[in-house]
Parts: C-alpha cells; sequence; structure tokens
C-alpha cells in the first residue's frame, strides 16, 4: 500500500485547489474522486466574481460569459445594476474542474471512478481510508485527510464532524438552454424572488454563452415544498417557459448543505473544506469562491503543522471562522427572513434596494456587507 503525504476525497473546486496548493508545497498529494468521468458531476451555474477567479489563476477556456450587469426581480419590482466593467464570470464547471486537474498533471495523482467508503482510526487520528475502484477494495494511508466530498462528507460525517445527511438541504436544478432573449439579459446574472417563480427559494437567469443561459430554480427547504406543493421540476419547467421555446442543452442540478457554517471543522489529522464545511453562503447560494478559499486555507495549515510550526489543525478553525465572521449567520438569518415571507414582503424589501449605487450592490451581494444592506432596507 502506497503512502501518501495527504489524501483528498473529492476533485470538486475545493479538493482540486486544495492540491494545487500542497502539491506547490511538493507535498505527495492523492485525490479520489468517485465519478468516473473528469469533471463530473456538471451541476453548477458557476458564477463567480472576477476578482476570485484572477485570486486563484483559474483556467480562461472554462469562461462561458462575462457579466457586467446584475439584475433582481420580485412580482412587481424590476432592478438592474450596470457595471463599468465585467465584474464576474458564468464558467462552465466541468471545464473548470479539467482545467485545475490538469494543472496537476504530474505533480498530483487523481484517481477517477474511486469512491471512498470507509475509513480507520487510532488514537492520533485517521490512519487509512478505504476505497472501491473498477470493483476491488483498496485502501490508502496518509498522514492528513482533507474532506472535500461536497454534501456527502463522507469522511467527516464518520468522525461525527457533522450528520451524515443533513436535515434541511438546498436543492437547484438548472437547463442549460439556447435562446434568443432580449439585449437585456446579456451580460448579465438575474436573480427572480417571490413564490410566483418558485417557493422557499429563488430563481435565476445567467448568461453562459451566445444565444446560451442557464435558467434555474432552487429552494432551501425542499422536504416542506415537496410535502405541501409541487416538485421543483414543476417550478423549473414554468420558469423556463416564460423565456419562451429554446433548446435544451443539458439539464443538471445538486443538494447542498446550508448552514451558515460550522465553528469545528477540523478532527485530529482531519479537515473538511467547502461544501462539506458548509462554506456556501446562504443568501445567494455562492459556493465556489469560498470553496476555493477554504481549500488554500486547509493546505496552508497542513504546510505548517508539517514544519512543526503549530501543534494542531486546529488552526484552520479559526482561520475559517475569521474569513466568515458573522456574515455568514446573519446570511442564513436574513435568508431565512426573505424566501420564507410572501410576496408582497419580497416586493417591499428588494424595492427598498432601488437607490443602491452598482458599487454599493457588489458589497452586499458579493461581500455581504450587511451593515449597509440593513441600512438600505430600513432607511
Ligand atoms: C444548481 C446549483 C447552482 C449553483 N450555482 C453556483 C454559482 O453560480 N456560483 C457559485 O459560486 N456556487 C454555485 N453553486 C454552489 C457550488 O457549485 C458549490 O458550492 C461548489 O461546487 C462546492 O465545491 P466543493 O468542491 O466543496 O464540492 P463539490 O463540487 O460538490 O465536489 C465534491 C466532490 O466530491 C465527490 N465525492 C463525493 N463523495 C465521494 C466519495 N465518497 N468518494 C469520492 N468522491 C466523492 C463528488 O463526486 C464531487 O466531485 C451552485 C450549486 C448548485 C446545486
Amino acid at each position: 500500500m502506497q503512502e501518501y503525504h495527504t489524501a483528498i476525497v473529492g476533485a470538486g473546486p475545493a479538493g482540486l485547489q486544495c492540491a494545487r496548493k500542497l502539491a506547490s508545497y511538493g507535498y505527495k498529494v492523492i485525490v479520489f474522486e468517485e465519478n468516473k468521468v473528469p469533471g463530473e458531476p456538471n451541476y453548477s451555474t458557476a458564477g463567480i466574481p472576477k476578482e476570485a477567479f484572477e485570486r486563484f489563476k483559474l483556467p480562461k477556456k472554462c469562461i462561458g460569459k462575462p457579466f457586467s450587469k446584475v439584475s433582481f426581480i420580485t412580482p412587481n419590482v424590476n432592478l438592474d445594476w450596470g457595471f463599468k466593467k465585467e465584474i464576474g464570470y458564468t464558467l462552465d464547471f466541468k471545464k473548470l474542474k479539467i482545467g485545475m486537474a490538469d494543472e496537476l498533471k504530474g505533480r498530483c495523482e487523481i484517481r477517477y471512478g474511486a469512491r471512498v467508503n470507509d475509513l480507520k482510526t487510532d488514537d492520533n487520528g485517521i490512519t487509512e481510508i478505504e476505497y472501491v475502484e473498477g470493483g476491488t477494495n483498496s485502501s490508502c494511508k496518509a498522514r492528513y485527510f482533507i474532506d472535500a466530498s461536497g454534501f456527502s462528507g463522507v469522511l467527516a460525517s464518520r468522525v461525527g464532524l457533522r450528520k451524515k445527511v443533513p436535515c434541511s438541504p438546498a436543492v437547484g436544478i438548472e437547463k442549460v438552454i439556447r435562446i434568443k432573449l432580449p439585449e437585456h439579459y446579456k451580460d448579465n446574472i438575474l436573480f427572480y424572488f417571490g413564490d410566483k417563480f418558485v417557493p422557499y427559494g429563488y430563481a435565476w437567469v445567467f448568461h453562459f454563452g451566445e444565444d446560451l443561459y442557464k435558467i434555474g430554480v432552487c429552494t432551501y427547504n425542499e422536504h416542506k415544498l415537496l410535502k405541501k406543493k409541487k416538485h421543483l421540476n414543476h417550478y423549473l419547467d414554468e420558469f423556463v417557459l416564460r423565456f419562451g421555446k429554446g433548446k435544451v442543452e443539458e439539464i443538471h442540478g445538486g443538494s447542498i448543505f446550508v448552514t451558515g457554517g460550522f465553528k469545528k471543522n477540523t478532527w485530529k489529522n482531519l479537515i473538511m473544506i467547502g461544501d462539506t464545511a458548509s462554506t456556501i453562503n446562504p443568501i445567494l447560494g455562492e459556493g465556489i469562491r469560498h470553496s476555493l478559499y477554504s481549500g488554500d486555507f486547509a493546505a496552508d495549515t497542513v504546510y505548517m503543522h508539517t514544519r512543526g510550526l503549530t501543534e494542531t489543525l486546529e488552526d484552520y478553525d479559526t482561520i475559517i471562522n475569521v474569513y466568515r465572521q458573522n456574515k455568514w449567520i446573519l446570511s442564513k438569518l436574513l435568508s431565512n427572513l426573505i424566501y420564507s415571507s410572501n410576496d408582497t414582503i419580497k416586493d417591499i424589501v428588494i424595492g427598498r434596494l432601488r437607490n443602491m449605487t452598482p458599487e454599493e450592490m457588489y458589497k452586499c451581494g458579493f461581500g455581504y456587507d450587511f451593515n449597509l444592506l440593513i441600512r438600505k432596507i430600513l432607511f
């Protein structure tokens, strides 16, 4: 059995970024990904601020379209913010992961089609993980383990860091549609709030390519929705119909663990990152940027520990909680409040943002500046 410095479970943005950083330190790293096809699952709308795209030197070939406009729509309110330059990109999620993995060739081993399903521990933490690859059971030893398995949290849930099945996951689905839409939709990301679009969540249209759009819906309380209302697919179909008939190129979706974050994200020699650690921001479901940051933080923590500069991996808990501040908890509260309110309240609350400048909108939407947001809503 081969031994590694670090074993990472999950080749999503979090796991791949962590691998990139650890490989840059020269460590022997392995990544396990249960999907056989690189880049799968291709579930995300993948809108990302330009600042993060550049900070992490993401592969340019994964850019679908840049965006320089943001719109908020409720049943009776239409707000548009236009920026002088592009402020972000809608990415091809699959190409993003393939590009990040390609960069690791020769520097890190990635095992596609290898599903991690168990682990062994001793007093110091995890000693090895067990996985199934091509029907064969194998195991892998490492000094450090990173759980970047997203929603499933395969290692973290086994050692008791978090629950296996989250009590209230958010679920999102979207269609990639080839369709001609008016100029207003070009270089834009549009968010729709209201039960008339989808209950307990929001809908969106992201420009993704020449006459190509990602159109989707998500709900923050799937069980409530499914029990009392109709299936999420129903809302997606109804929402898509608003834009006329187009050619559906793809349909995909996924579940996200939206909690506002955990205080404890480490256990002995294990760190959980990205969606496993619920780093996604609850307000508009932005997860990729925060997954990338958490991957970097985890790699730096492992580096410090390997060099004997720290005694435990708990520094990661401090770093990730400083990064989130109280903004994730406030985002969670605000999203509960907005998404559970009726359409009249949504009209009023979103309508209050009418006088926000584009710069203020950016600070609230991407910087989660709640002081500013609450001032705008209340005064
Ligand atoms: C519909 C939808 C739209 C979204 N839109 C946006 C957006 O526009 N912008 C944005 O920033 N975020 C968006 N998000 C969220 C964003 O995609 C996630 O936050 C981000 O991808 C999380 O990255 P991750 O690496 O932590 O997890 P994932 O991307 O989920 O990666 C986890 C990986 O682990 C693998 N895995 C799981 N279990 C095992 C196992 N046992 N063994 C081996 N491998 C395993 C999985 O196959 C997967 O590849 C969206 C999410 C959804 C559902």
